[in-house]
């Protein structure tokens, strides 16, 4: 969707009292260290570096706010799961996380990263459990799909979802790639629908409007009109 292409880093944050004011709509993006989290923000919002991403897990231990031409944020939360953080710096993290995933009244979802060669590992199910209470929707995102063969990710996916139906009916999930761009438009639509951004219109639809003839059925062309939008004008 065009609107995540307008997304802007707005601060990093080490401590919940950092952050912006708990007002307005933001959905937070939360997995395991190398799950493919910052990939995965890249690729939602058609961006190549919007999020660090390191081959180095565990290094990003910040609370990072993207702002939404909306007024809205995108959460990126620090990964866990690093062996490698020393014990001190992992239960501040825990506790930060978890008051944040408790507490912030803005948030409207939690985007759930998870390797979907190892989904629901401890920690991811730690997470659920932290968040689920809330009643908010969680929306897992099955990264990396692009290394599981079709048969093998429709049985991953059906086997998260059962799993799932512990947390209760608001856990979905979904394949995601970002390297092959798998689902990408399913996740920026769960994400939207959260932060209250409404649909686009279909492009049959808006070509059927803006062409009430009957030039847009299909396998007819029209010529180009100055000020029309064209795929290509993505950045
Ligand atoms: P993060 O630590 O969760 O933010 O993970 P990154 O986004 O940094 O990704 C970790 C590694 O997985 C990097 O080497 C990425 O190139 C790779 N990766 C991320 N997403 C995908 C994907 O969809 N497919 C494949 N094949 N590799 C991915």
């Amino acid at each position: 969707m065009a609107v995540y292409t307008q997304v802007r880093f707005l601060t990093s944050a080490n401590k919940l009292s950092q952050l912006p004011p708990d007002a307005g709509a933001e959905v937070a993006v939360a997995g395991r260290s190398n799950a493919g989290k910052s990939s995965a923000i890249n690729a939602i919002a058609h961006r190549r570096k919007l999020a660090f991403t390191s081959k180095t897990p565990g290094r990003t231990q910040q609370i990072v706010m993207f702002r939404l031409p909306g007024g809205q944020y995108l959460v990126d939360l620090p990964g866990y799961g690093y062996a490698k953080v020393p014990d001190n710096l992992r239960r501040h993290w825990e506790r930060t996380l978890g008051q944040y995933l408790a507490t912030r009244g803005s948030l409207q979802g939690l985007a759930l990263i998870m390797d979907a060669r190892h989904p629901m590992t401890d920690l991811d199910r730690r997470m659920l459990d932290w968040f689920a209470p809330t009643g908010r929707p969680i929306h897992v995102l099955l990264t990396k799909a692009d290394k599981l063969g079709r048969a093998e990710g429709t049985r991953t996916l059906a086997s998260v979802r059962r799993a799932l139906a512990k947390w209760g009916k608001q856990c979905t999930a979904q394949l995601f790639s970002s390297t092959s761009k798998v689902g990408i438009d399913e996740a920026e639509g769960v994400l939207a629908g959260w932060l209250g951004i409404a649909p686009e219109p279909s492009r049959a639809a808006t070509q059927a409007k803006k062409s009430p003839s009957g030039e847009a059925r299909a396998g007819t062309r029209r010529p180009r009109a100055k000020g029309d939008k064209h795929e290509a004008e993505m950045p």
